[in-house]
Parts: structure tokens; C-alpha cells; sequence
């Protein structure tokens, strides 16, 4: 079967490439891992080194082209992406285990993305300010930044390449952009699609392989002039470690995980907080940074709020997300199935109360492939592991409270700091909450996942470098960086 299968390169300086290695790995369908998708290079650091001297190469020609011809080029690499809505929704569900809903939700926000870039390429506008000096033009422009280091992870593995490379492309930078192993399919052929619409060589390079062994290179390199990586705290924490060392100094944006609370309040509508938090932890198999993994629930509405959910929760169908009916698909990888259920043995060994899964479904069917039952745990402490650390999977945990302060102090109480939400129809309780979340996003009668494209998107503490945002305008300050021009006459 393996050798089968057709065998994808990496793209440097225009060319398609064998890695210098000689080896290849495997990509495997999550949903029947029999299905072996390709073959992918597993580049060596020698590689990645070729590919950031041809983004270093590539950058005067890019960078000095008018930023309207770039956004003319983007407009239509949006219009081929849209005309293959389909095709990429197929590989990405195939790929990495999303409904076919989900996915085309996913492909759909690229090209929205990819079209607003485009846009903001004709708006790289400075500033003109007064001058202490008779007869002088004092104004500010914005250049592209250089060579940039793109890491993305498996989970939205169209969608976030998209979000760091379109603003990038805009702004005039080249790149070197390595995508996670686990889904690489989705990413060649979108750096195929990028090529077809005319990116010119050696502006976008192209490089598979193992994260352990070629992310040094990726975040070390003297090419790079700036890194955006999206990921684990634990590989986030390494390269901000590893560039703290560095000599050259340079921009970082490290978007990590989330704990994402919602809150359900005393004041709550509970068939929109059911609808709401179902969305929320067991969309996307829970695999979003942004899902909800823990449900803070005001005691007095408890009892009734646990009995709707866990109704709710057991009528959604886990399955083949190619297939009509299905709510859940797989989680995306042996790795990820293997972390769901370690959590559950470790949530039942700390005393939470496993209300529902836990466990795989059953039949050959689900032999295929990597799949797992939604799994809701009660009686959770805030101390214990499935509280504070982060599962990404379909697990969500349960805490009851007694008011709303302690909702909000047990909402706070964790490491990381991506999105929450409260569910309320008390405006007071509303706007205290989303005063006093300590989080880069926060939502009240909605769904923890799903952000728009024009607003600043990222965490605070341990989700986020949180110094450059993405996504919205907020990308363009990360991709260019702004000169002060005095011109007297
Ligand atoms: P990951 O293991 O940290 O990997 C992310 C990327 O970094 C992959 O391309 C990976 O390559 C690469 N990598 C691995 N080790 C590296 C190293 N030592 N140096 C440099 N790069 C390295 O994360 P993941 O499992 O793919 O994704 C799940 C995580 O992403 C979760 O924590 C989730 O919350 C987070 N996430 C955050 C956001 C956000 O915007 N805040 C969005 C989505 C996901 P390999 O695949 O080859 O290992």
C-alpha cells in the first residue's frame, strides 16, 4: 500500500526536492488508518538551511514589488482556493479528522482570509507627522520585515498557514514554512496552489519533517528576521528559550494552548448553555485552542444543567467526518487517542466522576480508526490534572460554584489565558465577567471557538508570546515594521 502512494517534495527556490536524508515519512487517514495519503520528505536541518538561504535570495524582488501587484496576485490565489472549496474540504476531513462541515467552514475562512490580506496590501500606509524644523517631511513607511520562520499545527492545518502566510505575502516577506507532520497532504497543496497562481520562486519554500528534528534549525537560522509559531506551551517555551540565546535579535509570536473555561450563571437560558457547550468542547473533537475544556457551573442550576448536557451530549454521532450525519470525527492521531485516554484514567484515579464515555466506541467500524467517545466528567476539582492541564480532545470537565466571584476565580485559576465565555442573561454578571477574565478573548452567549477575521486574535500568559497578535490589522504590525523619514529641503 505505502509504496503506492505518491511521494510529495519540498519546494526551494521553485524547485520541487527530494530531502538530502533520502527518507520519507507517512501520512495515515485518522478516521481508517489504512488509508496511507502520501509520502512526505523528512527533511534534514540541511534543508531547511537551503530553503531560508532562497527565502533570503528571493526577498529584495518580493519585497520591491508594489504591494498592489502582490495583493492582485493574492486576490487569485483566493480565487483558485474558492473554486476548490470541495477538494480541499475532502483532504482536510480525510487528513485530519474534521466533519466535512467543519472542514469547509475551515477552507472557506482561508480564502475570507487570503481575500482580506489582499485588500490590506494597498493600505501598507505610514504616517505623516509635524515638524520641529521649518521646510521638512517628517513621515513614517512600512517595510517588510524579511525572511520568515512559519511553524502550524495539525489542527487547523489550512487555516493558520493561511492566517500567518497571506499578511506575510502582503507585506513583501518571504518564507520558510514547515507544516506539522501529521498534516502535511493539506499543506503541500495549498504551497502547490500558491505556486500555480504565479508566487514567484523562492518567495514561499516549503519544508516537511519532524518538528524535534529540523525546529532547532527552524528557529535558529541567521536568515530568519522573524518567527511565527503556533503550537504546544511546551515547543513555544523552546524556541522562545532557544532565541533568548540567540545573537540577533528579532520578533517572535508564539500562539499556544488554552484550559478555556465557560461559565454557566445562575441567570443562565440552560437550553442555550446545553447548545453552547457542546459546540464548544465537543466540536472539532475538542481539538481547537480555543474549545471549552472546562464548565463552570453555578450550584444551583447544576443538577438540571448536568442532566440536559450529558442527554444532549450522548445523542451526537462519532463517525467518518466524510459521512452525512456525523457530529464528531476522530481524534486526528494515535498520539492525540493515546492522550484522551490517559486523561480519563487519570481523571477517574484523581475521584471526578466519569458522567459519560470515557471510553471507544465499539465494532470494527471504530477499529479503523482513532476514534473516542465525547467524555464528560462531574465532581472536578479546579486542582486536579483534567482542570489545569491541556487535554485537546473531546473531555470536558465539570466544576460547580457557588457564585459568580468564585466562578470567575476558578475561570482564572489556570496557566493559560486563550478564550471564555459566560453564559448569562444578567447583563451585571455579563460585563463583570468579561472585565475580569483574564484572557486575550472573551465572549458572552457564545461559543468559546469561532473568532472573526478582522479582530486581534491570541492569549495572554501561557497561550501566548503576547506581544504581536494575529490575525485582523493587528497581523500587518507584525509583518512590516515602520521607518521614520525627515526630509528637509
Ligand atoms: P506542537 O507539537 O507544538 O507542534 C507545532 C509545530 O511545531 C509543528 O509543526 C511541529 O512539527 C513543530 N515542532 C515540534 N517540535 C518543535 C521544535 N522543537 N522546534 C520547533 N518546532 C517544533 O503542537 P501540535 O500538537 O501540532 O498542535 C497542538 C497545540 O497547538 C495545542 O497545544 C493547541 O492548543 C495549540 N494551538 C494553538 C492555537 C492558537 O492560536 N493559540 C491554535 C491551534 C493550536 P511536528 O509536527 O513535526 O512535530
Amino acid at each position: 500500500m505505502q509504496s503506492q502512494v505518491e511521494t510529495a517534495k519540498n519546494l526551494i527556490g521553485g524547485k520541487w526536492q527530494q530531502s538530502t536524508s533520502g527518507q520519507v515519512f507517512y501520512d495515515v487517514s485518522p478516521a481508517d488508518t489504512s488509508k496511507t495519503l502520501g509520502a512526505f520528505q523528512l527533511s534534514d536541518n540541511s534543508d531547511v538551511r537551503a530553503a531560508f538561504e532562497s527565502a533570503r535570495t528571493s526577498f529584495p524582488k518580493w519585497s520591491g514589488t508594489s504591494p498592489i501587484e502582490r495583493g492582485k496576485l493574492l486576490f487569485k490565489v483566493a480565487e483558485i482556493l474558492a473554486g476548490e472549496i470541495d477538494k480541499f474540504s475532502r483532504l482536510l476531513t480525510t487528513e485530519e479528522g474534521k466533519t466535512i462541515q467543519e472542514s469547509k467552514g475551515e477552507v472557506q475562512r482561508s480564502v475570507d482570509l487570503i481575500r482580506f490580506y489582499a485588500g490590506q496590501a494597498a493600505r501598507l500606509k505610514g504616517d505623516t507627522y509635524p515638524s520641529s524644523t521649518p521646510r521638512t517631511l517628517l513621515y513614517s513607511a512600512r517595510e517588510a520585515v524579511g525572511v520568515i520562520s512559519i511553524l502550524t499545527p495539525w489542527n487547523f492545518p489550512i487555516a493558520i498557514p493561511t492566517w500567518k502566510m497571506a499578511p506575510a505575502l502582503a507585506c513583501g516577506n518571504t518564507i520558510v514554512f514547515k507544516p506539522a507532520s501529521k498534516t502535511p497532504l493539506i499543506a503541500y497543496e495549498f504551497v502547490r496552489l500558491l505556486q500555480s497562481a504565479g508566487i514567484p520562486d523562492g518567495v514561499v519554500n516549503f519544508v516537511t519533517g519532524s518538528g524535534e528534528k529540523v525546529g532547532d534549525e527552524m528557529v535558529t537560522n541567521e536568515n530568519i528576521d522573524a518567527i511565527s509559531f503556533t503550537g504546544s506551551y511546551e515547543v513555544g517555551a523552546r524556541i522562545q528559550k532557544l532565541r533568548g540565546g540567540a545573537s540577533k535579535m528579532i520578533r517572535i509570536q508564539l500562539e499556544m494552548g488554552g484550559k478555556n473555561p465557560t461559565v454557566v450563571d445562575e441567570h443562565a437560558d440552560l437550553a442555550k448553555a446545553v447548545q453552547l457547550v457542546t459546540s464548544s468542547a465537543f466540536g472539532l473533537t475538542g481539538q481547537a485552542c480555543t474549545a471549552t475544556s472546562r464548565v463552570i457551573v453555578h450550584e444551583k442550576i447544576a443538577a438540571e444543567f448536568k442532566t440536559k448536557l450529558t442527554e444532549r451530549v450522548s445523542k451526537l454521532k462519532v463517525g467518518n467526518g466524510l459521512e452525512d450525519g456525523v457530529d464528531m470525527g476522530p481524534a486526528a492521531s494515535e498520539a492525540e487517542l493515546k492522550k484522551d485516554l490517559k486523561y480519563i484514567e487519570i481523571g477517574k484515579s484523581e475521584g471526578a466522576k466519569l458522567l459519560l464515555g470515557g471510553d471507544r466506541p465499539s465494532g470494527d467500524y471504530y477499529e479503523r480508526g482513532y476514534y473516542i467517545n465525547p467524555t464528560i466528567f462531574s465532581d472536578v476539582a479546579s486542582d486536579m490534572s483534567i482542570a489545569r492541564q491541556e487535554i485537546f480532545g473531546p473531555v470536558l470537565s465539570m466544576l460547580e460554584v457557588r457564585s459568580l466571584d468564585e466562578a470567575i476565580e476558578v475561570a482564572n485559576d489556570t496557566e493559560f489565558g486563550l478564550t471564555s465565555a459566560i453564559v448569562t442573561n444578567n447583563l451585571e454578571a455579563a460585563l463583570e465577567f468579561a472585565q475580569r477574565s483574564k484572557v486575550g478573548i472573551v465572549k458572552v452567549n457564545r461559543t468559546t471557538p469561532g473568532v472573526e477575521l478582522q479582530v486581534p486574535f491570541g492569549g495572554v500568559k501561557h497561550s501566548s508570546s503576547d506581544i504581536f497578535k494575529e490575525q485582523g490589522e493587528e497581523a500587518i504590525e507584525f509583518y512590516t515594521k515602520k521607518k521614520a523619514v525627515y526630509l528637509s529641503y
